[in-house]
């Protein structure tokens, strides 16, 4: 029910953090994964380590905010591996200022990295999903797809619209089965984790005091749900949000 022996996948963003987690728990269950981000250092090396979980891990540059860019690395996937069954969309990015002092440009870099990205990846995809007969879309979220915060007004409009998106194409897209659903981590020790925790002053404490579970999550939290997501397992599952963040949010 899980096994994902001869299935594609990209993960945007696969070469750290979340994606990472995500990447390691796909190659696992025996999907071969593509690495799908700027740095191709970084990258490399991510594929070094799913080659040795027994994946035929790839790497592909992107830059998931230009058109040309995703549309090349869906050609370049199918391409060079045949099919593309598995679409994490993880690729992410936050800057951290109230809305009185967040500049145009700004909103737009994290609306393109967060949310305009996951629409282009997903519409590139498609015909491809549609094409081997069906497919997954795993959009990551956060639960500031939910809940507000001062410092952080774009990436929490970047991360209700990626909900709401993912809502629409599970409904337009369930006649060719394909399942999309969302992944909303709570507070995950990543880099980019490491610079709100800079930051923001007090927040790895409140942090910790909120969590039910006393800890922050680690990228290996998400791999049972990428499986999850990915697999034959959710077959009956899309349109959902998941909340993956240690009981965070469920504390009133
Ligand atoms: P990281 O900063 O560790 O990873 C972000 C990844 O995105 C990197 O691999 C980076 O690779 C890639 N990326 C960023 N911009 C682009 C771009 N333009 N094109 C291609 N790839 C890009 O962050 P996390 O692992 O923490 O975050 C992963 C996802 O999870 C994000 O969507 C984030 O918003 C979400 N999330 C994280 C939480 C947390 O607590 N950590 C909580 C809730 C949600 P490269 O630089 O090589 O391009």
């Amino acid at each position: 029910m899980f096994d994902l022996t001869g299935r594609v996948a990209i993960v945007t963003g696969g070469n750290g953090g979340i994606g990472c987690g995500m990447a390691r728990g796909l190659a696992q269950a025996g999907a071969r994964v593509v690495v799908a981000a700027r740095n191709m250092e970084k990258s490399n090396a991510a594929v070094r380590d799913l080659r040795a979980l027994g994946s035929d891990a790839l790497a592909i540059a992107v830059d998931v905010t230009d058109e040309r860019s995703v549309e090349a690395l869906v050609q370049e996937t199918t391409k060079q591996c045949g099919r593309l069954d598995i679409l994490v969309n993880n690729a992410g990015m936050n800057i951290r200022k109230p809305a009185n002092e967040l500049a145009l440009d700004e909103w737009r870099q994290v609306m393109d990295t967060n949310l305009t990205s996951a629409f282009l990846c997903a519409r590139s995809a498609y015909p491809h999903m549609k094409g081997v007969g069906g497919g997954k879309v795993i959009n990551i979220g956060s639960i500031m797809s939910i809940f507000g915060a001062s410092f952080a007004p774009v990436y929490g409009a970047s991360k209700g619209g990626i909900v709401q998106l993912t809502k629409s194409l599970a409904i337009a897209w369930a006649k060719d089965n394909i399942q999309v659903n969302a992944v909303l981590p709570g507070w995950v020790d990543t880099d980019l984790t490491r610079n709100a925790r800079a930051e923001v002053p007090g927040l790895h404490e409140r942090v910790l005091a909120r969590s039910p579970t006393g800890r922050w999550g680690t990228i290996d939290d998400f791999a049972g749900v990428a499986v999850f997501l990915a697999s034959a397992a959710s077959a009956f599952v899309t349109g959902a949000a998941i909340l993956v963040d240690g009981g965070y949010s469920s504390l009133g």
